[in-house]
Parts: structure tokens; sequence; C-alpha cells
């Protein structure tokens, strides 16, 4: 393909990494140079055979050293560096970063070091380095272009507004599988319930997130990292038919809103083509069969982990990385059955509390915070389990 835009998607095995890769199928503008996964090598190397990549990278060194068996058309690279060596070495013009959790802080900055234009799914990036990783961007002059369906909503309203124009953003949240429920009918939800998300079939990680409203803390710290807005100025509401993704607020008391599909193809193709609309095989709204769209407040009281997200984001410094880290382990705890339902904020408060909030120094310090929140939110997990 001449002339095509050469795109690396990171995490390609995953729920945003699969559609990304019909999204490149269906467009001659986009070429894919190389691939990238944790564990699952034999999907990886079946996208490698039929996408024609040159390289791949798995996290996990023994599933790279199977896939190097098996598939010797291209480089196959290894572990958290291998990672690393491909965003360097792929000579990709755009990089989707769809890992999930803070380890997609490290690709991120490579990624962004070398000037090279971000398509972010991998909100952790955001929430956990945000300042730092913002400031990078700036310096290289790389563009991050957000792959979330509210953020897609805000980049797309704002482009067509002088800045300062919008006074308020506002993203919307479906409200999960627990909408409606208050905290004791909370107590003993299961793990195939809180799997179960009314409107978006998404990765397992991103779906708890959503149960519990985590999700909406960590994209609240998304935008106003993206979009340098300060959190005064960011609300969020429930609107149960995920079909208004975000709006703006302007200084005259005008809304504008943004309306789609809940579909990720639309998110993924507009970062991959650069924050702009292509062409997409997707069927739009049919505004009469939809009918009503409705809106309510959140109940924080039910769901603490938004409350949690908001006192973190706004205390700043290492806090959202110690909150991120914490979520992480007390989510996979939950997926596991070793952990029910309302403990996950327990051990996010718990880990908050034990560690505090340092300023950020570097991206070291961001690691260094990650690892002993880590360490903290697995012994919580093991005193409540
Ligand atoms: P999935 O769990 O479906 O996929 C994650 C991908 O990343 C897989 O390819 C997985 O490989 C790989 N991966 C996971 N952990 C690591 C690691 N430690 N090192 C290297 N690779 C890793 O996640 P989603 O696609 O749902 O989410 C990806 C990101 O996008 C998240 O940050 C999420 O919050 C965000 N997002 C997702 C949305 C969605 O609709 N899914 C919507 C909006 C945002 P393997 O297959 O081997 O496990
Ligand atoms: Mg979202």
């Amino acid at each position: 393909m001449p002339g095509a835009k050469r795109v690396l998607v990171l995490g390609s095995t995953g729920s945003i990494g699969t559609q990304a890769l019909e999204v490149c199928a269906q467009s001659e503008e986009l070429e894919l140079v190389g691939l990238s996964a944790e564990r699952s090598w034999e999907a990886l190397v079946a996208q490698a055979r039929a996408h024609c990549v040159e390289r791949i990278a798995l996290g996990d060194e023994h599933a790279a050293a199977r896939a190097a068996e098996a598939w010797t058309d291209g480089r196959v690279l290894a572990g958290a560096e291998g990672l690393v060596t491909l965003v360097l070495e792929s000579g990709a013009e755009l990089v989707l970063n769809a890992l999930v959790g803070s380890a997609g802080l490290g690709p991120t900055v490579a990624t962004l070091g070398e000037g090279i234009d971000l398509a972010l799914a991998n909100k952790e990036s955001l929430v956990v380095g945000g300042e730092l990783v913002t400031a990078l961007a700036e310096a290289t002059g790389a563009r991050i272009v957000p792959v979330d369906s509210e953020h897609t909503a805000l980049h797309q309203l704002l482009a067509g507004q002088p800045p300062g124009a919008a006074t308020r953003l506002i993203i919307t949240a479906s409200g999960g599988p627990f909408r409606g429920r208050v905290r004791a009918e909370l107590e003993d939800v299961t793990v195939a319930e809180a799997l179960a998300h009314p409107t978006w079939a998404m990765g397992g990680k991103i779906t708890i997130d959503s149960a519990t409203l985590m999700n909406k803390g960590l994209e609240l710290m998304e935008a106003h990292h993206l979009f340098g807005v300060p959190y005064e100025r960011i609300d969020v509401v429930v609107h149960p038919q995920s079909l208004v993704h975000g709006l703006i607020q302007m200084a005259d008391g005008a809304m504008l809103a943004h309306l789609g599909p809940p579909d990720m193809r639309i998110a993924i193709s507009y970062a991959l083509h650069g924050g702009e609309s292509a062409p997409l095989d997707i069927t739009p709204l049919d505004l009469p069969s939809v009918g009503e769209l409705t809106f309510e407040a959140v109940d924080l009281d039910a769901f603490p982990c938004l409350r949690l997200a908001c006192e973190a984001a706004r205390e700043g410094g290492t806090a959202p990385c110690i909150l991120n880290a914490a979520n992480e382990i007390a989510v996979h705890a939950f997926l596991a059955g070793r952990l029910r339902f309302l403990e996950i904020p327990e051990v996010i408060e718990r880990t908050l509390s034990e560690l505090g909030s340092e300023p950020v120094h570097s991206f070291e310090s961001l690691y260094e915070a990650d690892r002993q929140a880590r360490a903290l939110a697995g012994d919580a997990v093991a005193r409540l389990g």
C-alpha cells in the first residue's frame, strides 16, 4: 500500500486490538507493521500471517519462544523491553496502545519519546503519568488522540470550537450492570453478574471497572490530561442507553452532544485516521427506534470507587498511580474469586491511606509507587480474602 500510514497495534489480541485490525482491513490508508500480545501467541501468530506484518512482540518470554518456533516470516520480540524495541524498530508513524493497565505506560513513553503519534486506548497511561506523558508529547511534538468513546466525543466536539469556548466537559456513564442498586444490594454480586455489561462488549478489566464505576474515575483523569481542563469543570452523568458519549457546555448555556452507536470501531477509526472521520461500514443510529434518551445522577454511596478516584485526582502526585495499581490488583483478585465486589474499594482505600501521595519527579518515581502499591494491595487482598 504505497503512501499508507504505518500502524503498530500493541495489544492486538484484545477487545480493542481485534477491532482495530478490522478497521485497518477496511482502510486503504492504514498499513499494519507490527502487533503485540502478552501470552496469546497462537492468536498473535495467526494475526501476523493474516496481516503480513514484519514484527510481533509477546510480553511473556515463554509465549514468545513458542511464537518464534511457529512463525519465521518476521522478527519476534520478547518481554517488556521487547515491546519497547517493537515501538522503536517498527518504523511506525502511529502506535495504537491497547494494552491493559499500567503496563501500558512504558510503551506510551517510548512512542511519544520518539515523536511518534499515539492512538491511546490505554487510559491507565494518562491516569498514572498524566503530567509527564503530556509534557513529553509536547516536547517531541507527538500527538495523542484518544480511543475511548467519551474522549473521542469530546475531541471531536472541541475540534470545532475556538480554544476556551467550552466552559464544561461532560462524560456519560452507562451505569454498568448494577445501575440503580443501593450499596446493600451489591454485597453478594458474582463475577458473572459484574461481567454482564448492558451496552458494551469489552475486556475483563475494564468491564469490572465499569461495574464499580472506577472506569469513570479513570476517564475523568484521562479527560483532564487530554484536554487540559480542571476537575471542577468536568462532570459525569449516567446515561443508560450509551448513545450520547460526551457533551460540551458553552458559555451561553448551549450544550453540544456527540451521539453514535455503542461501537468502539468508530473511536478506533477516528484515532487511527489522526482525529478525523473516515468511511466505516457501521449502521448509524435510527433515532425514531432509539426513542428515549435518559440521564441520571451518579450514586457515590453505592459506587465508592468513583469517589476514591475523584479524591486521588484532586490530591495529585503519586495518588492516581497508587489508586490505579491497587485497583488492578483488586480487580484481578475479584475476577479470580479471591475478593468480594465491595472489597475492591476497600483494598484501594487502604492502599492509598497506607502509602500517601508523594510528588512525582520522574517516570522512575511512578514505577516505584506502582510497585509499592501492588505489594500493599496484594497484602490487603490476602487479609480480606
Ligand atoms: P483486553 O484485555 O481485551 O486486551 C488487552 C491486550 O493487551 C491483549 O492483547 C493482551 O494480550 C495485552 N496485554 C495485557 N496485559 C499485558 C501486559 N502486561 N504486557 C503486554 N501485553 C499485555 O483489553 P481491552 O481491549 O478491553 O482494553 C485495552 C485498553 O483499552 C484498556 O486500557 C481499556 O481501559 C481501554 N478501553 C477499552 C475499551 C473496550 O471497549 N474494550 C473501551 C475504552 C477503553 P493477551 O491476549 O495475551 O492477554
Ligand atoms: Mg469509555
